[in-house]
């Protein structure tokens, strides 16, 4: 690709600058003589017009039939599905992930457009009777407006895929701002889309810094629906900013995510799913198995094995076959990794494998770091409570089950949980009793598929789901409708 290229925004079916004409460059993690591309810097200004041509737009596209819709979403499915290799390709170049994870990235995005294109023939109310004679009620979906979608870069299409399909089914209009970090993936995805045939306005895309590009998006008066997904931090910020107007928000923020191995579990099973599960996307999960909480009994001996396996995980450049671990995102992250170690080392963790970052010919232009295992850590440290989002892994030993619950159970984040076991009655007790928005039995906390709900309780989210119908449920309003063709008055609750 042309290091030079200057990738705009799409604002109004457009190719346009920023209005201060500032860009900002997207370097490859891995490598930081790879420079991909010079992105719009934009600030409220742009944010303005996108809002405006969303605006515009929206009085058209809600009276598109939702089949109409439907076939643009299909046709995008199509062109996403042909260029899955290309896409993939440029993700791993800006996000550092191997190949293979970001195809599967690409192919989530694949999913969700043909399952959102899918709706278009259904988006299903209800039908039902009424307390009087001659009169029918049903209930039927309406679009809210224009969407504000904020996106983060560890899954740079598959998230912002999750958020617009649905959006855009739904009969709204969308302006979307990606991670500064991965701005390419989210334009390839627009790029499709505008292919696709979507009309001009409908969806608007601008690539930019959280503080300039963001902010503005989520305060501004036309937009009346925002989709966020990212840290606590900021995803606070973005709460009190849509309190004011009370506009629709999604929140979708971190985890500290576990996998409970018992006495009686497939211990290579287990093995191979925590390694998957902790070290996968290189702990940039926010489904990440950070936390491995260890019957006794086996503690040991899946200690010893896990921390073998970890030492020789294959890291590297993501674009390079075998690689099994990519780079962190930034030297920021790499960073709190290093100050998550120190922390753990302090409060008396045992340090097993890895712990520094990677130097040498193939890392020393990037951001790597080795995969990191810590021992007879207790649920009180703040490794196994705060979310590190590097390739950390505490393990945790615990006495018997109802402990482990209570351990699994003892963060402020609740997205997603797993156990590994053949007892069938703990499988059932523990999938009642943890208090997540996923859960996974003989698997691991990351994998979810794009046709069930996908969210977290307590401090993760705040009650929306994303994909499947529940996406549904967020893009749009209920209007209940009662017909009444008795050619009478007739009072509800009063004539009986
Ligand atoms: P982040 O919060 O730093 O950034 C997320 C997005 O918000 C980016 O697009 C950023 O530019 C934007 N932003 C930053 N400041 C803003 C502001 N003041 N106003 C509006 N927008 C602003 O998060 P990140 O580092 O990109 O992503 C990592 C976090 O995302 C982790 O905590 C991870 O757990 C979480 N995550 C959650 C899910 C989920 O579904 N629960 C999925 C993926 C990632």
């Amino acid at each position: 690709m042309d290091p030079q290229r200057i990738y705009k925004n799409f604002i109004a079916g457009e190719w346009v600058e920023s209005a201060s004409g500032q860009t900002f460059e997207n370097i490859n993690p891995a490598d930081s003589n790879d420079r991909i591309g010079q992105f719009q810097r934009s600030s409220g200004r742009d944010v303005a017009k996108a809002a405006a041509a969303a605006k515009q737009a929206y009085q058209s596209w809600r009276l598109v039939p939702p089949p109409r819709r439907a076939e643009i979403l299909f046709r995008a499915a199509n062109l996403l599905a042909n260029r899955k290799e290309d896409f993939a390709r440029d993700m791993t170049r800006e996000m550092g992930k191997p190949l293979e994870e970001a195809r599967g990235d690409v192919q989530e995005a694949i999913d969700m457009t043909y399952y959102m294109a899918g709706e278009g023939r259904r988006l299903f109310g209800q039908t039902t009777t009424s307390e009087l004679p001659d009169k029918f009620c049903m209930t039927v979906r309406s679009p809210v407006g224009v969407c504000g979608l904020i996106t983060p870069w560890n899954f740079p299409m598959a998230i912002p895929a999750w958020k617009v399909m649905p959006a855009l089914i739904c009969g709204n209009t969308v302006v979307i701002k990606p991670a500064e970090d991965t701005p390419l993936s989210v334009y390839n995805l627009v790029a499709v889309l505008e292919e696709a045939g979507v009309p001009g306005g409908v969806v608007n895309y601008l690539s930019g810094i959280g503080s300039e590009a963001g902010a503005p998006l989520v305060r501004h008066p036309d937009i009346k629906v925002v989709s966020f997904t990212g840290s606590v931090e900021v995803g606070r910020e973005v709460a009190h900013a849509c309190a004011e107007s009370f506009k629709h928000l999604c929140l979708e923020m971190g985890g500290k995510n576990v996998i409970i191995v018992m006495d009686d579990a497939n211990l290579d099973l287990a093995l191979e799913g925590a390694l998957w599960g902790g070290f996968g996307t290189t702990g940039q999960r926010c489904t990440a198995s950070s936390r491995i909480v260890i019957h006794k009994k086996v503690y040991e001996a899946f200690a010893q094995r896990f921390t073998e396996r970890a030492c020789r995980l294959k890291v590297g450049n993501g674009l390079d076959p075998g690689v099994q671990m990519g780079p962190l995102i930034t030297e920021t992250q790499l960073r709190t990794v290093e100050k998550y170690v120190e922390i753990g080392q302090k409060e008396g963790a045992k340090l097993l494998c890895g712990g520094c970052r990677l130097t040498g010919a193939i890392y020393n232009r990037g951001w790597f770091f080795a995969p990191t295992v810590f021992g007879d850590c207790t649920p009180r440290m703040r490794i196994c409570r705060e979310e590190i989002f590097g390739p950390v892994v505490s393990l945790i030993p615990c006495d018997n089950f109802d402990q482990a619950i209570e351990i699994g159970n003892s963060v402020v984040y609740g997205l997603s949980s797993a156990i590994y076991t053949r007892n069938i009655n703990n499988a059932f007790k523990a999938m009642r009793e943890m208090e997540t928005g996923i859960f996974y039995v003989n698997a691991p906390t990351i994998g979810a598929e794009t046709h069930l709900p996908f969210g977290g309780t307590k401090q993760t989210g705040n009650g929306h789901r994303e994909a499947a119908t529940a996406a549904l449920d967020f893009y749009s309003e209920w209007k209940s409708v009662y017909i009444d063709y008795s050619d009478r008055l007739q009072r509800a609750q009063i004539d009986t």
